[in-house]
């Protein structure tokens, strides 16, 4: 079901749990540990590590905060919440098989809201930016 919603909303497969476990390629804790890789997809967490050095920076699919410096024994929701409360995907806090269909949609909803602002935010800069040259331009006329 999500996956359809996912390709008719045109949202990026990070929605999916499933695809946010394939980004975690070089995560450094075990199966065993609290933070290991499906906890943290699960908790909507997929990984953006580029080298060893960020190996454990990740980044909520939905609310885009990003987080690292993790520790054996995290909790990936516990820490969503604590440092994104008003994320949509901790406020309903739970797992993807658990999502009611509405649930589902609102997620989706919010994942187009926050992307529009961003674009707004770029173009808002880029708004700006122009003013700012015309403006120079004009003072040099004078
Ligand atoms: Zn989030």
């Amino acid at each position: 079901m999500l996956e359809k919603i996912v390709t008719k909303m045109e949202i990026p497969n990070y929605f999916l749990v499933e695809e946010r476990i394939k980004t975690f390629k070089n995560w450094p804790f075990s199966d065993k540990n609290k933070c290991n890789v499906r906890n943290m997809a699960e908790a909507g967490f997929y990984s953006v590590a580029t080298c060893k050095d960020d190996a454990d920076a990740a980044k909520c699919f939905l609310c885009g905060k990003e987080l690292d410096g993790w520790e054996a024994s995290d909790d990936p929701w516990a820490e969503h919440k604590s440092h994104a409360a008003k994320c949509a995907f901790v406020q309903i806090g739970k797992k993807e098989d658990d999502l009611l269909l509405s649930e589902m949609l609102s997620i989706a909803k919010q994942y187009k809201i926050n992307e529009a602002k961003r674009i707004a935010e770029v173009a808002k800069e880029q708004i700006d930016e122009k003013a700012k040259l015309v403006k120079r331009r004009c003072l040099i006329r004078k």
